[in-house]
């Protein structure tokens, strides 16, 4: 399989720098935890490792070398053909409940952990290769990833991260000239992500499982110490270090809830304990507003749907809990307080939600305050966009501009199968905006940086993966990486990126890729 032209912008220029060496200062912990956490294993070298994409604006955030980075020491090393100085390479343990059921043992079938790093902003970053070879966790699995599904976490992660929601980063992608089997014969490629940390809900679930309180007891230790500091202070860390968990991931879901996203498999071991987005399978922001939507070809009951999201996540969170009970028992006195405890802290999931994205919803509706009827007025705007087919992320931007006055509203209406629905609802809109008193200018100000005018359409993914996996022609990928890079500000000749797919272009499923 040939490897790819490069397109000149994509890399820094590397003509000087292969004797660069490549530094990355790793300070690992997770490696100093016991060997039942993971196992010690280094990536499985590739034929032709050829650098795609490299994220400079991340590297240089995270004060690496891009030059470094790009040079062949530093591919070798992004490929998993070279272990860099420090690097204890590992694969996680962890299970997980998928779509309902329970698996004992997943793990890192197809990642290695190359090692931590301390970014300038005093966050600790795991530097993790995803697609790197098999692991004493990948059971059936060959250990690889394809190109494809490589550059759609690639473009969704970078997205999400432009929009300001919590999730991993993708520092790097290389081909490995090598082919991986799937349905058919695809391209084979490692991306490197970055994270606040790797542990999931399913990392706990691996030890409670097997009734290793001890073990559990350290990961919540590592946990507090790592995302939650504040909680070790406090009278019962444990119950805290559960608080905060279930306060990040109904923060993520609502923000998820605000821009559409659905994520497709929210699977316990996909459900970051750092409060991050994590693992782009068949994920989607979606088009039309439609509550129940499901875009994965796997997941066949909706348990994943839309509007569902919230709830799996409180069910995987409620999982995390019963992990967690041997350890609130030891801070709450008895099983039955610490049960207590738990259910009292789930309880808190539902209101949480609900005031974030009310809170959200408020922004994108340009509302700068809080007053009786704004829900209503909110729900009754999502009713008329569900039943009218308008889209979800175009509707909202047009409103920016509906702001101002009615002159805005001809964009906004078009989005509605009857017109005549966006129009009733409009005249209730400002009848409330003109309760407060904002200038039209800022109102739009402050919407426009709610509501994006770019996010990652389905067919405009599709294309730039098809350019990419079929012809080696990357620009597609590059310039749709720039435009989501700023979603928040519309800019003329871009207008293909803003409009929704037509009939023939529309995306209905998509596929894990795994
Ligand atoms: P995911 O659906 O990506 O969250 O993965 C679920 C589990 O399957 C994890 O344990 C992965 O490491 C494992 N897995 C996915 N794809 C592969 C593969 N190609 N080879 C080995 N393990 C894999
Ligand atoms: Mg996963």
């Amino acid at each position: 399989m040939s490897s790819p032209d490069l397109p000149a912008m994509a890399l820094p220029d590397t003509s000087n720098s292969d004797r660069q060496a490549v530094r990355l200062s790793f300070d690992n912990t997770y490696a100093k935890l016991p060997e039942r956490f993971y196992a010690r294993v280094n990536p499985t070298p590739v034929a032709a490792p050829r650098l795609v994409k490299l994220n400079l604006e991340l590297a240089r955030s995270l004060k690496l070398d891009p030059h470094a980075l790009a040079s062949e020491q530093g591919v070798q090393i992004l490929a998993g053909n070279r272990i860099a100085e420090g690097s204890e390479p590992l694969a996680l343990a962890y299970a997980g409940h998928q779509f309902g059921y329970f698996v004992p043992q997943l793990g890192d079938g197809r990642a290695n952990l190359l090692g931590e790093l301390m970014g300038p902003d005093g966050v600790r970053y795991d530097i993790q290769l995803k697609g790197s070879g098999p692991t004493p966790f990948s059971r059936r699995g060959d250990g690889r990833a394809a190109l494809g599904p490589v550059l759609r976490e690639y473009i969704v992660s970078e997205a999400m991260a432009a929009l300001g929601v919590p999730t991993t980063r993708a520092l790097a992608a290389v081909t490995t000239g090598e082919r991986v089997f799937r349905e058919t014969v695809l391209p084979g490629a490692v991306l490197t992500r970055v994270a606040t940390s790797h542990l999931r809900v399913g990392t706990f679930q691996y030890f409670a499982a097997q009734g290793d309180t001890e073990a559990t007891r350290s990961l919540a230790d590592y946990a507090i110490a790592r995302h939650y500091p504040q909680a070790a202070a406090r009278k019962r860390p444990y119950r805290a270090l559960l608080d905060g968990v279930i306060t990040r991931q109904a923060h993520l879901v609502a923000q998820w809830m605000l821009f559409g996203f659905i994520h497709g498999v929210m699977n316990t071991d996909n459900t970051s304990i750092s409060g991050e987005t994590i693992d782009y399978g068949p994920c989607a922001f979606m088009e039309a507003y439609e509550p129940d939507k499901v875009f994965s070809s796997i997941d066949h009951q909706g348990r994943y749907a839309y509007s569902n999201q919230p709830r799996a996540a409180l069910w995987n969170l409620t999982r995390l809990a019963e992990t967690l009970l041997p350890i609130l028992e030891s801070e709450e006195g008895s099983e039955s307080t610490a049960i207590t405890s738990a259910n009292e802290a789930l309880a808190a999931f539902d209101l949480m939600f609900a005031a974030a994205r009310a809170a959200g919803l408020r922004r994108k509706l340009g509302l700068f305050t809080e007053l009786e009827g704004d829900a209503a007025l909110v729900e009754d705007l999502m009713q008329r966009m569900a039943t009218n087919g308008a889209d979800f992320t175009l509707t909202f931007r047009r409103l920016c501009d509906a702001v101002a006055g009615p002159q805005g509203d001809e964009e906004v209406r078009s989005q509605f199968a009857d017109g005549g629905a966006y129009d009733s609802w409009a005249a209730q809109w400002r009848r409330r905006l003109g309760k407060e008193p904002v200038s039209a200018e800022a109102r739009a100000t402050a919407m426009r940086l709610a509501n994006p005018a770019y996010i990652p359409r389905n067919h405009v993914v599709e294309e730039a993966l098809d350019a990419a996996v079929e012809r080696r022609d990357f620009q597609p990928f590059e310039d749709l990486l720039k435009i989501l890079s700023h979603p928040y500000e519309e800019r003329p000749g871009l207008e293909r990126y803003v409009t929704p797919a037509s009939p023939e272009e529309c995306v209905r499923q998509t596929f894990c890729g795994t």
